[in-house]
């Protein structure tokens, strides 16, 4: 029987090409007046870009994102946020830097702006995962979810190839658990199966033309559906496990989601025979797990958690920690099954065509 809690939040989108021109009249929408700018270290030189377009709006800049979103750097930029008396955040760059706009912009009730770099899809989502003390929850709530996103197509033209397609592929689970999920609805359906269309769509388009605009725009439209499908749905084991493999073994967020995904979908598809079958569909391929996987590998992705830096050792650790609380998947979760699917995954084993 169906059963769930669906809520619309209001949130303001821009999507296209130049548009990171339109941050200043779109911070006075919110309305504020006083900005702090985020970015990771390596993006310093996108927040100085947004600075320059903001004026006598930017308060102060804060360069020191970083994964996981640990309380520590949080306090900093709070510290920072509090002595310019910012009434926004604006923060740009991939989903490490989303994390902290959304950290500091709850943590005072002040605006929060977001221009995206990735395919990661933090910015249209209610969610904050956070470490403190090596350990990282997350929690949702209405006033995490940002105000406004600008998306820039040409802001994504520095990411590299590689960064490309983990980041695509990370977008893509979203999109893949949200046709499993236990409250999935029509629309977070067709928000799936378009977002697999575009991200499938843009990948090998963007490979045939790097510096092409088209392929960009699809991928990040696939981002923001994808992103949509996170916030809107539960997420299942693929998402945990990859949750447990970045938290505690600090393993690289969107290339651990990239090697995990195939065989979390191997593992759940016995139990999601509708899901997998649109799956397969919208990748245009005979099945979706093995699918998946053969795409991965045409593009040139990372396919063993062996290749990302993963100790065999750790994997009764990491299989404990992913059943030690319960939570919707298709498939009951055993240890057993789970250690077999990280020994598979750590190998980068070959998916069979069931
Ligand atoms: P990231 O933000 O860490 O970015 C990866 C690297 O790419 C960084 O060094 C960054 O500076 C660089 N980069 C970003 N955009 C670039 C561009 N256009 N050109 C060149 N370099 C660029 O990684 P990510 O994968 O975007 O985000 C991962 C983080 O986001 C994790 O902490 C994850 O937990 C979180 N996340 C949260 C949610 C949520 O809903 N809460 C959703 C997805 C991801």
């Amino acid at each position: 029987m169906r059963s769930f809690v669906h809520s619309t939040a209001a949130q303001r989108i821009v999507f296209g090409a130049g548009t990171i021109a339109e941050v200043g009249p779109e911070l006075d929408r919110l309305p504020a007046g006083r900005a702090l700018v985020l970015s990771t270290p390596g993006q310093a030189r996108r927040a100085s870009q947004v600075t320059g377009l903001l004026g006598s709006r930017a308060v102060a800049e804060f360069t020191g994102a970083v994964p996981h979103t640990p309380v520590e750097v949080t306090e900093q930029a709070v510290d920072v946020a509090q002595d310019h008396r910012a009434d926004a955040v604006v923060a740009i760059g991939g989903g490490s830097t989303t994390g902290l706009g959304k950290a500091v912009a709850s943590r005072l009730s002040i605006g929060h702006l977001v221009v995206p770099t990735t395919y990661a899809g933090s910015e249209v989502t209610p969610v904050l995962g956070e470490t403190s003390g090596g350990e990282k929850t997350t929690r949702s709530a209405p006033d995490i979810l940002p105000d406004t996103v600008i998306y820039d197509v040409e802001l994504t033209t520095t990411l590299p190839w590689a960064v490309s397609v983990t980041s695509a592929i990370n977008a893509l689970a979203h999109a893949v658990e949200a046709l499993y999920a236990h409250d999935a609805t029509a629309e977070t359906d067709e928000l799936a199966i378009e977002a697999i269309r575009s991200l499938v769509a843009g990948l090998p388009a963007l490979r045939a033309d790097l510096a092409g605009l088209e392929a960009r725009a699809e991928l990040l439209y696939g981002g923001w559906l994808a992103g949509r499908c996170l916030g809107a749905v539960g997420m299942g084991l693929h998402h945990k496990l990859c949750h447990t493999l970045g938290g505690t073994f600090n393993l690289p967020h969107a290339a651990t989601h990239t090697v995990v995904l195939p065989y979390a979908m191997a593992y759940n598809a016995p139990a999601a025979p509708r899901a997998m079958s649109l799956i397969a569909a919208a990748i245009d391929r005979n099945q979706a797990p093995s699918g998946v996987q053969a795409l991965i590998q045409e593009l040139g992705g990372p396919t063993s958690l062996r290749e990302i830096g993963f100790a065999a050792a750790d994997i009764d650790r990491a299989a404990e920690l992913a059943v030690a609380r319960s939570y919707p998947n298709p498939r009951e979760l055993t240890r057993a099954g789970i250690t077999r699917l990280l020994q598979h995954a750590y190998a980068g084993d070959p998916i069979q065509p069931s």
